[in-house]
């Protein structure tokens, strides 16, 4: 099959790719690095089933012969990264998935919508399941985000309506794993980082905010399952076990022997009180959950941003 991931070559686009070139597709991986690196996909670009492609989705994408599948994955994730230029940020998530659409629609392809548990907003209710429509600010920092991967759900399931296309969408919680990016921004990258230099950990706010982590080759194993599904969803993605951020940082500083201490900082606006997956429809749907343990993830994260720091200096 000729795949098409667009944001191949980010963390989670780069084990995409990765899986689908072994497992013999012909895959074309699309991205305008903006937060994604090609270093992420080098192991594949001598690879005849591999092509990587420059392109910003906010343009329109066409290819001569056909496309079988669509993984839409091209959008900054960090809140710094996506904040940046927050209407870029739209512009991914409205112009872009509109482009991705109209581009399935002519192949006949298959697309998946990689939506986020930041439409659930700060919820009310936890866990979250599917049919939480959320509470989400519209007017702050976080809505360039959250408001844009709502209206792609919502268009994703209008070109359903309207065209009969085989469309799926997923909802990805907090995931992690190698090839995050140094200046990726978030709590995980951050708190090893700064546990491996021995540095302050910075603890937004009291720390008590929580956060369910998935390890990346589980989020993996779901989406290809969602993909091959006969489910149009939306289904959410996640690890259920749930944890304050302060406690992910105790739990890193003594597994990685550091001498780094707790400092806290103000509460970005808008950040989420409270965050993990009901993941029951993923369970009965896909015949999926995470196996990976909190324990075993930071271990391979830990050794490659050692590795990675190690390299710098
Ligand atoms: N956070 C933190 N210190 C950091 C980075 C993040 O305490 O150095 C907190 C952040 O305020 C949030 C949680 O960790 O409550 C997860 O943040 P992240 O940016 O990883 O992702 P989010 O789930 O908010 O999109």
């Amino acid at each position: 099959m000729r795949i098409l991931i667009t944001g191949g070559s980010g963390f989670i686009g780069s084990f995409l790719s990765e899986k689908l070139v072994t497992d013999g597709h012909e895959v074309l991986c699309l991205d305008n690095l903006f937060t994604g690196n090609k270093e992420n996909v080098a192991h594949l670009l001598d690879k005849n089933n591999f092509s990587f492609i420059n392109h910003d989705i906010i343009d329109p994408f066409y290819f001569d012969g056909k496309i079988d599948q669509i993984y839409n994955l091209a959008c900054p994730a960090s809140p710094i990264h996506y904040q940046q230029n927050p209407v870029r940020t739209i512009k991914a998530n409205t112009i872009g998935v509109i482009n991705m659409l109209g581009l399935a629609r002519a192949h006949g392809a298959k697309i998946l919508q990689a939506s986020t548990s930041e439409v659930y907003g700060d919820p009310e209710v936890s866990p979250q399941k599917e049919n939480y429509r959320g509470s989400v600010n519209t007017i702050g920092p976080r809505a360039c985000y959250d408001e844009g991967k709502r209206c792609a759900e919502t268009l994703f399931f209008d070109y359903k309506r309207m065209h009969g296309m085989n469309i799926k969408v997923i909802r990805i919680f907090n995931t992690y794993g190698p090839k995050m990016a140094l200046d990726d921004g978030r709590v995980m990258s951050n708190f090893i980082i700064q546990a491996l230099k021995n540095e302050n950990i910075t603890i937004y706010g009291d720390g008590s905010q929580t956060r369910s982590f998935c390890y990346i080759s589980d989020l993996v194993d779901g989406m290809v399952k969602m993909m091959n599904s006969d489910f149009s969803g939306p289904i959410n993605l996640g690890n259920p076990n749930e944890m304050t951020i302060k406690s992910l940082a105790e739990m890193i500083i003594k597994k990685l022997n550091s001498k780094s201490k707790l400092i806290f900082m103000n509460l970005p606006e808008d950040d989420p009180k409270q965050r993990c997956p009901d993941i029951s429809l993923a369970k009965s749907k896909l015949n999926w959950e995470p196996k990976v343990s909190l324990e075993e993830g930071l271990d391979y994260i830990s050794d490659f941003f050692k590795k990675k720091l190690e390299n710098i200096e």
